[in-house]
């Protein structure tokens, strides 16, 4: 637990969110600037500041899980979906606490800008 990082103070219910997902591992909730009809962050309770921190597959892995969970949940999964890991500056990660970006209910263009 960072005491300064936002998202762990999302985990800690120290700042409110729209929570869509709680387990022992992992905390989900929706973005509270949505890119897409569907635009939900998950997240490892285990404070990580990128995917540059982390040494166990099993993190990520279950941040996939988690989140094709979350978008059969949304009516999304056949329709389609993103999965998204924003890493550092070239990356455009802003909150540094590793999260996965699930984006949905749109098309997506590809590449990415
Ligand atoms: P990234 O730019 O990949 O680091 O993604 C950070 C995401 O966190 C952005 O999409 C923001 O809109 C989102 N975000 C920032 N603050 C909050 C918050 N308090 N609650 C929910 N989402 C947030
Ligand atoms: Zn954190």
């Amino acid at each position: 637990m960072a005491a300064d990082c936002l998202f762990c103070r999302i985990i800690r219910k120290e700042i409110p969110a729209k929570l869509v997902h709680e387990s022992d591992e992992c905390v989900a909730f929706h973005d509270i600037d949505p890119k897409a009809p569907v635009h939900v962050l998950v997240i490892p309770r285990e404070h990580a500041g990128s995917l540059n921190d982390i040494s166990d597959p099993a993190v990520v892995g279950r941040l996939a899980l988690v989140a094709a969970d979350i978008a059969r949940r949304e009516g999304i999964a056949e329709s389609g979906y993103r999965t998204v890991i924003n890493t550092n500056r070239d990356g455009g990660q802003t909150v540094s606490h590793l999260h996965l970006h699930l984006l949905g209910g749109r098309h997506m263009s590809w590449p990415p800008g």
